[in-house]
């Protein structure tokens, strides 16, 4: 048995994002392109001879309780699995929270595959994905990581090549957006523009970053840019500082730009880091 692990939680971001329907259970059917990326949060795990999950996190304003991502993702694996052990979660997060880029949802990936191989609990990949999205939608797609479509709610996955090599810069404002808000603020049926999400699955297969850039789209900005300008305002000046193109991710309200020349997204993370008005990183895509 392994007694304590050290583990890396990858974010995410969608290269395109696209709402098919409001269904009738209140969710929405979508069409995402998912490309995780170099930032993570660090997590180190210790079981423990008392029983119980008790965490420890960097951020102060994070539950360290049933109501934190990691909770609910071991209490499923004990639950199931019946142990006499418990578990210790130190959490050291960089991933910014509530920011669309799933890092709760990761947190909770790690913690399943880490606890899965611990405990020697021998589930599959698939197994732990039909566990993971009981805690979340975008969990089964941390616990694969690398470039996937994702359907349905976003659970349903579909592996594709991985993203050209390129810079990814992330940019978040000092804003809050609710994903709650956003979904429920969403026109579904009266969106006059969708992304071409098959065009950029076509670019990924061609290894074509300008195309599949060019094609990037988010449906959710129709709710947070009229909401939330700034976030206009960080995509415009993205492409000017050279991003082959820029998008909010997920919810929002992080943006990120795609930059084929690393040296231009090095210059740009320092002009936006020394305006001092954003969380900014630095980061690229990650493979399976
Ligand atoms: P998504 O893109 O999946 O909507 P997000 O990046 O917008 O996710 P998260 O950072 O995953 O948002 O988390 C949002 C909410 O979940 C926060 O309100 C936070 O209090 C709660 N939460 C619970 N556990 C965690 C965790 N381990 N890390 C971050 N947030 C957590």
């Amino acid at each position: 048995m392994i007694k304590e692990m050290r583990l890396k939680a990858n974010a995410k971001i969608n290269l395109g994002l696209d709402v098919l329907r409001k269904r009738e259970d209140g969710y929405h059917d979508l069409r995402m392109i998912m490309q995780s990326i170099s930032l993570h949060d660090v997590l180190e795990l210790t079981l423990t001879r008392t029983p119980g999950i008790r965490i420890r996190t960097n951020l102060g304003f994070l539950p360290v309780n049933e109501d934190n991502l990691v909770h609910k993702a071991a209490a499923l694996l004990f639950e199931e699995f019946g142990t006499e052990q418990g578990v210790f979660i130190d959490l050291k997060k960089n991933i910014p929270v509530a920011a669309g880029l799933a890092g709760g949802s990761s947190d909770a990936a790690a913690v399943l595959t880490g606890l899965n191989r611990m405990l020697d609990l021998k589930l599959t990949t698939e197994e732990l994905m039909e566990r993971g999205v009981r805690i979340g939608a975008d969990v089964p797609f941390c616990i694969l990581k690398g470039t996937a479509l994702a359907e349905g709610i976003g659970e349903q996955l579909t592996v594709l090549p991985a993203l050209p090599r390129c810079s990814i810069l992330l940019v978040k404002p000092p804003v809050h957006v609710s994903t709650k808000y956003v979904y429920t603020h969403l026109r579904a049926d009266e969106l006059s523009e969708h992304p071409d999400i098959d065009g950029q699955i076509e670019a990924l297969h061609t290894g074509d970053l300008a195309c599949l850039s060019a094609k990037m789209g988010n449906v959710l900005e129709t709710v947070t840019l009229p909401a939330h300008p700034v976030i206009g305002t960080i995509k415009d000046k993205l492409r000017s500082l050279g991003a082959l193109n820029a998008m909010m991710s997920g919810s929002g309200p992080t943006v990120f730009g795609i930059f084929d020349d690393p040296q231009k997204a090095r210059e740009a993370y320092s002009r936006l880091k020394s305006e001092g008005a954003y969380q900014v990183f630095l980061t690229e895509g990650i493979n399976q």
